[in-house]
Formats: C-alpha cells, sequence, structure tokens
C-alpha cells in the first residue's frame, strides 16, 4: 500500500471507528471498504480523499450487470449498508423518503404497508440497493407502465467530490426552478456525486391483476399487438415481453423445469400483464381484448392465467436466463432497437450468428421498452470467441441505430462500446460535467470513460 494510501486510512479510521473501515477479499471489489452511518460522515470521507487524491468506488448491492462496481485501481471502496433507513413514508403526498442503503425489496413492504406501490421491480430486489438502483437509472419489469428510475424520484440528496453536500429532497412533480439537477446524477454510475437519500414518488397499489401468454405468428402481429393493447387496456398495461421460439422452446423443453403453457413452435411468445383497480370488471375487459385480438389474427393462440400459482409459472419462464447456462458459454447483451426497426435486426442477428457458428442465439426481451436481451455464444467452448461475438452484435447495434445499453448501464462492460450509440459532441459535454464536478477523478473512475480519456479531453 502507498504511503498516502495508509495516511488516508488513518484519517478514515479516526473518522469511521474500526467498525467503519472493513478488509474484503474479493478480487473485484477494493479490498478496503468504508462504511459510513451518516451524510456527514460521506461528506467527510470525500474531504480527506479529494485532499489526497485518493479515489472511491461506490458498491450498492453488487447485482449490477456491468461491473460499476468493480476496482480498477487501488481505489477504496464505499458501501451505504449502515445507511439503510426507510425515513419517511409520507400518504398525503405519496412519497418515499429512504436512506440509499436500503434493499429494494425493505422499500418495495415499507410501501406495501401503508397500501402503496414503489413501481420498481427487478430480479435482484433482494440484494440490490436504492442507491445502486438511482445511480444506474435501473429498468425492470414493468418499464412499459411505470417508467425507469429516473422517473419516479423527485428528489436526491448527493455528496460531491469535494465533500458538499447538496440536498435537493424536493417532492412536488412539478417544479421548473431552472435545471433538474438530479438527473445528472441518476444514471452516473456514482462518477458525478455519491447519493445518500432519494425521495421516491410512490402509487396507488393496484387491485387487480391480469396476465396471458399469447403466441404469435409474424413480427408484424407483434407490432399490431402491442398498439392494441396499449390503446384498450386504459393505461393499464404493465408488461409486453417477448419471447423468440430458441428462448421458449428451450425454457420447456422436454425433461426441463417447466412445462409449456402453449405448445412449442410459435415464432413469437408475447407475456403481457395489466395491473387494474377493479377485478371483475377488470378481468372481463382483459379477456374481451384478448379475444378481440385472436379476431383479428393478430394472436394465434392463448392462455389465461386464473390464480396467482399459474401466474408465477409464466413469469418464471421469462425470469429463467440461469437456464440457457447448460446450453454453453454466451454474452448476454443488454441493448435497445427502434420496434420499426426490431424485425431486420434480429433477422440480421439470427443470419450473422449462423454465418460466424455462434450457435447459441436466444432473444427475449421488454418490447414495449425498445429493450431485447441477447444471449450469443458457442455451444462449444472450445469455439468461443467473446471478441468476436461482441463485435459482430454491437456492430449490428450501431447500423441500426440503437443503444448499447438498455437497463444495465456503462461500467467497464460496456465502456469501448459508447461511441456507436452517443455522438462526440453528447461523450465532449459528458466529460465536461465530469471534470467540472469531479476535477481530480475520484469518483468511480474508469467507470464510463477511463482516466485517460477524462484527461485528454
Ligand atoms: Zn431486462
Amino acid at each position: 500500500m502507498s504511503e498516502s494510501k495508509s495516511a488516508v486510512l488513518e484519517q478514515l479510521r479516526e473518522l469511521l471507528g474500526d467498525s467503519g473501515v472493513r478488509e474484503t477479499p474479493d478480487d473485484f471489489l477494493p479490498d478496503i471498504i468504508l462504511k459510513p452511518s451518516s451524510t456527514e460522515e460521506v461528506s467527510e470521507i470525500l474531504k480527506i480523499c479529494s485532499a489526497a487524491g485518493q479515489a472511491i468506488v461506490p458498491i450498492g448491492g453488487k447485482s449490477g450487470l456491468a461491473s460499476g462496481h468493480h476496482q480498477t485501481d487501488s481505489e477504496l471502496g464505499l458501501s451505504l449498508e449502515r445507511m439503510n433507513a426507510i425515513e419517511e413514508i409520507d400518504t398525503a403526498n405519496r412519497t418515499m423518503t429512504v436512506q440509499a442503503g436500503c434493499i429494494l425489496q425493505l422499500a418495495h413492504e415499507a410501501a406495501e404497508e401503508h397500501d402503496l406501490l414503489l413501481p420498481l421491480d427487478l430480479g435482484a430486489r433482494g440484494s440490490a440497493t436504492v442507491g445502486g438502483n438511482v445511480a444506474t437509472n435501473a429498468g425492470g419489469n414493468m418499464v412499459i407502465r411505470y417508467g425507469m428510475v429516473r422517473d419516479m424520484v423527485l428528489g436526491l440528496e448527493v455528496v460531491l467530490a469535494d465533500g458538499t453536500v447538496v440536498s435537493s429532497m424536493n417532492k412536488m412533480l412539478k417544479n421548473n426552478t431552472g435545471y433538474d439537477l438530479k438527473q445528472w446524477f441518476i444514471g452516473a454510475e456514482g462518477t458525478l456525486g455519491i447519493i445518500t437519500r432519494v425521495v421516491f414518488r410512490l402509487r396507488p397499489q393496484p387491485r387487480s391483476q391480469n396476465t396471458a401468454l399469447l403466441a404469435v405468428d409474424d413480427f408484424a402481429s407483434v407490432r399490431r399487438l402491442l398498439h392494441w393493447l396499449d390503446g384498450h387496456t386504459a393505461g393499464t398495461l404493465s408488461a409486453f415481453e417477448v419471447m423468440w421460439p430458441e428462448f421458449y422452446d428451450h425454457i420447456t423443453r422436454e425433461g426441463g423445469n417447466h412445462t409449456p403453457p402453449l405448445p412449442r413452435g410459435s415464432a413469437h411468445y408475447v407475456l403481457v400483464e395489466t395491473l387494474g383497480s377493479n377485478p371483475a370488471a377488470d378481468a372481463d375487459s382483459f379477456e374481451n381484448v384478448l379475444a378481440e385480438a385472436m379476431e383479428q389474427g393478430m394472436v394465434s393462440d392463448a392462455v389465461l392465467t386464473r390464480s396467482q400459482s399459474e401466474r408465477n409459472a409464466l413469469w418464471e419462464i421469462r425470469d429463467d436466463v440461469l437456464d440457457f447456462f447448460v446450453l454453453g458459454p454466451f454474452i448476454p447483451f443488454d441493448i435497445s432497437v427502434t420496434v420499426d426497426r426490431m424485425e431486420g435486426f434480429i433477422g440480421d442477428i439470427r443470419r450473422g450468428a449462423e454465418a460466424a457458428n455462434f450457435d447459441i442465439c436466444v432473444i427475449f426481451g421488454h418490447l414495449g421498452d425498445c429493450n431485447l436481451h441477447v444471449l450469443l455464444g458457442n455451444r462449444d467452448a472450445a469455439s468461443f470467441d467473446p471478441e468476436a461475438v461482441e463485435a459482430f452484435l454491437y456492430d449490428t447495434v450501431e447500423r441500426y441505430q440503437g443503444s448499447v445499453s438498455a437497463e444495465h448501464g456503462v461500467g467497464l462492460a460496456k465502456r469501448a462500446q459508447l461511441p456507436r450509440s452517443r455522438s462526440p459532441e453528447e461523450l465532449r459535454l459528458m466529460m465536461g460535467l465530469k471534470k467540472m464536478l469531479d476535477p481530480d477523478n475520484i469518483l468511480n473512475p474508469n467507470k464510463i470513460f477511463t482516466v485517460d480519456q477524462i484527461a485528454a479531453s
């Protein structure tokens, strides 16, 4: 350890006590993690670190998929796990004020106790922290209805690189008083400031939930169906998840973990769900809307769920991505393309994968959000060439003017791909913002941009 780092650590131990400075044996994380218990302590930590030029990696629930919480040099880790209080549920204004280290699922449950909904749901809900979710602008399964995290954050408290605490704990939905500062930090992956507290907008808890799995023969019908459902469910459509046959047929295979609710072999399977307020009426209208979609030829087969366990069984099919690891090595991609370009994109991916002998090519995703997940690799591990797979996939995304990251962020994993989706002018503005807010580059350095890129900008 360098002399300056040990001097910094000595000051930090004095500030936080021994329990606030923990060593972690982990290959990817910093070996020392700071655990402050208040915003004031976070501020003091950053004052000490910026004076010494000591870099910091903020660490949430470690469920991120872009390596945004990994160590790249000799950073110290900063975990807000002790700052996990739900400070207030304001039922009059329907907001929740919560510290950044709170686990997402606990925030959900707290809202539910007041018959309210925090409309952010994702697979890692039991370990992800709300601070990490906000810092990465998480997406998940209800984006089509409620938007991404940035659509549900009303206010933030952030500590800047120099220790300045910026409290922007707004509770009002409308507040056009100049620049919307909170949006600088949402999705910035901890590179512009450390998020310490959040005000979320809460929604009424839904009273009804209607779920169905539909078979659709051609992509034009998938697109029509999306607009049809969106237009005939009075704003209650909360999921429109599409699985292509390589996904569905594998997950529901003979001897697998899931029984097929519909026969295998269709061109598309669409999991649709509405969240409403009137159980009896919503179930009827859901059924009618789907019946009409079948009459009009958009849907060739359908199964409606009648119980929570049937509903869970459908979602377990959609969520069982781990079941693909039996096939062989692959890269799980998270990309966006607009819906009107999606059919051409998927055709190019399939044909190109076949030509390049990538014989794992599985496509599924949140189609209503333009977000596809593509698993691309080789059944035979010896033929797997991750660089070739990445180059092929991202070349195709760029050709279709898509986004190299839909909901997983940039971190280290997609840093090199950023110019494919963002213009030089956009990248320059981003780097300018980084330099202004973090002139010594101590906040999560090497994420989104390399240290060298920032220095040269
Ligand atoms: Zn996803």
